[in-house]
């Protein structure tokens, strides 16, 4: 079974000019139909502006979610911190809610400050639940997709971006497969049988929607002790991980998926991997 599979770069092409209003037309032309809007420095865009972003990606098929600013960190033990973020993340969801983006991408937090890190994942929950509750009521559309992360200081591995969707309403995990390789220092996303399961178990434990679409990031990553150094591009071959085992095992569960670029080359990956992925259906 092939399900559709989105792919599009983490914020405006490196080869589009001009305003980002136009960018969907721009993504459409050159065969993309996925675009991560990027707040990752705070939520700047105008009502005015987010909506004709939304207007024109639904006109030209392009599929809209959001990076939410990095500067959150929901498990702090700092109770000013965490407002703070969850200020961020309102607004996050205010502006996906006007451009019809359907996630909200977010960094859950750190371990430090914690007792442990099953601590520091309760408090990414109850902070999680305390943003759904302050919602007005006329946000709909976007879901939370806490992601899983590079560095092994971070809240996000797989088990516990799971764990907090499970226990978050209006949430959904978003796979960032180069983060959970350099977090497992390149023992993980090394096989299709891996990513298989891994799937199977998101589905397992947070339902069919959870991977339809299922949310992900890609690129190949330079990791050290820890974790995460730099991403890097899929010609630089000497980094991993492979995407042709993530477009595989894809391929395998039937899954329908958004593919968000985060190569140094956004678009330009974008589309590598749409061929790598065609190429291997025929
Ligand atoms: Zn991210």
């Amino acid at each position: 079974m092939q399900g559709r599979i989105r792919f599009g770069p983490a914020g405006k092409p490196i080869e589009f000019k001009g305003d980002m209003v136009r960018v969907p037309e721009f993504l459409r032309s050159i065969g993309l139909d996925a675009l991560e809007y990027e707040a990752v420095r705070g939520v700047r865009i105008s009502e005015d502006k987010a909506r004709r972003l939304g207007e024109a990606a639904e006109s030209s098929g392009i599929l809209l979610s959001m990076h939410a600013p990095y500067y959150v960190n929901l498990s702090s033990p700092d109770p000013d911190v965490v407002s703070r973020s969850l200020k961020r993340l309102y607004d996050s969801m205010v502006a996906s809610e006007w451009m019809g983006a359907y996630a909200v991408v977010v960094h859950p937090g750190y371990y430090k400050g914690n007792s442990s890190r099953e601590e520091a994942v309760k408090r990414v929950i109850e902070s999680f639940n305390k943003l759904v509750e302050s919602l007005p009521s006329w946000v709909t559309r976007p879901e939370i997709a806490p992601e899983t992360m590079g560095k092994t200081s971070q809240v996000g591995s797989l088990e516990e971006v799971v764990e907090i969707c499970s226990n978050t309403p209006r949430c959904r995990p978003c796979v960032d497969w180069a983060h959970l390789y350099a977090r497992a220092e390149g023992k993980f996303v090394v096989s299709v049988d891996q990513v298989v399961k891994a799937i199977e178990y998101i589905e397992r434990n947070l339902g069919s929607g959870a991977v339809r679409p299922l949310h992900t990031h890609f690129s190949r990553i330079e990791y050290g002790r820890g974790g995460e150094r730099m991403h890097h591009t899929l010609a630089e071959e000497e980094y991993g991980p492979e995407w042709s085992i993530v477009c595989k095992a894809y391929r395998e569960t039937g899954i329908t998926a958004v593919v968000i670029s985060e190569s140094p080359i956004l678009e330009k990956d974008a589309l590598v991997m749409k061929r790598i992925c065609e190429a291997s259906e025929k």
